[in-house]
């Protein structure tokens, strides 16, 4: 299939060119990629690399993006490629964000096709970082939308205001990962900044389903001043967004030991002051995965591994009538 020229980019002086998809707006010389290692420039045109090609493509329960609060107990056909604008040192899928994975070729006629043969009405765009595959997301979800099928992003929410808003239109939920409230943490550790993250948070709030991950790593962002900081910030924009806080395993360079069940339990305690719904993720605690209503108190979704008890009616607690955030 023909390579796909980048949305998002002006052309400089000596055939470089100026990516503007997302907050790095790498300066590219001709024959060089940027730092996502999947947008080149070839004789002064910007490229997209990873446009079609797939690393994975798998049906999961929607439970696993993680969105708990997005027509709970879906089935979702998940798509990924390879490239990431960070470099997350605790990266959990380095192999395909920071390495070249096995690729195979499909068509946004063939993602379609292949949800509809499942039988499946959600697609998720995850696995990779979809923000550096924008074209081939674009279109996809934009074929989704005509097909009614829902469509999701699972990403780290780096990137530029314009591209973001142009994708809006076409995705129905995401779940962004706000890895930490430290802009140090996000140049040292992840290769990024916090303020775009946070930009493209406000924005999805107000347009879109909205789940956040926070996955808390040991000694790194695990303190109780700072979950108590990325709490108050989400009260402030809603405080019914669902957080999930997930439990850290060593994985690509960061070898810090597991993230302690105590720190994880302390953590939801702190968040349940000013947040609706908490989840622990990455761990099994019973109870922690459930929804509980932020009025009454009555467990209203109760989880088991993938097994999900969903006892919300018309989107409101069946105990007290609350109005339950999300889409059931
Ligand atoms: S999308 Fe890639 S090439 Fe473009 S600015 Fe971001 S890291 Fe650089």
């Amino acid at each position: 299939m023909a390579k796909k020229e980048a949305l998002y980019y002006s052309r400089g002086d000596n055939l470089s060119v100026h990516c503007k998809l997302c907050p790095h707006n790498c300066l590219i010389k001709e024959g060089k990629s940027g730092i996502c290692r999947v947008r080149k420039n070839e004789g002064g045109r910007l490229y997209s690399l990873n446009y079609n090609k797939i690393s994975s493509l798998a049906v999961d329960p929607v439970e696993k993006k993680p969105l708990y609060h997005f027509y709970p107990g879906s089935k979702v056909l998940s798509v990924g490629t390879y490239g990431c604008n960070f470099s997350c040192t605790f990266c959990q899928n380095w192999q395909i964000s920071q390495e070249t994975p096995v690729l195979r070729e499909y068509s946004a006629e063939e993602i379609i096709a292949a949800a509809e043969k499942e039988d499946i009405k959600m697609i998720a765009f995850t696995y990779s970082e979809p923000i550096v595959w924008y074209e081939y997301v674009k279109e996809t979800a934009e074929l989704a939308k005509k097909n009614n099928i829902k469509t999701v992003l699972v990403s780290n929410g780096f990137i530029e205001k314009d591209p973001l808003e142009e994708l809006i239109p076409f995705i129905d939920a995401a779940n962004i990962d706000l890895k930490s409230f430290n802009s140090s943490f996000y140049k040292k550790y992840c290769g990024g900044s916090l303020e775009p993250v946070k930009n493209t948070i406000k924005i999805m709030a107000e347009t879109i389903h909205l789940e956040l991950t926070n996955l808390i790593i040991t000694d790194l962002n695990d303190s109780r001043e700072e979950i108590e900081k990325i709490t108050d910030w989400i009260a402030s924009i809603n405080k019914n967004i669902p957080l999930h806080l997930s439990r850290y395993y060593p994985a690509n360079k960061l070898k810090k030991k597991s993230t302690d069940p105590e720190t994880l339990k302390k953590a939801y305690q702190t968040a349940k002051r000013k947040l609706s719904y908490i989840f622990l993720g990455n761990i099994n605690i019973a109870g922690a995965g459930d929804t509980i209503c932020s009025n009454c108190g009555e467990t209203i979704i109760n989880r088991s591994g993938y097994s999900i008890k969903n006892l919300i009616k018309n989107g409101k607690c069946p105990y007290c009538k609350t109005a339950v955030n999300g889409q059931f």
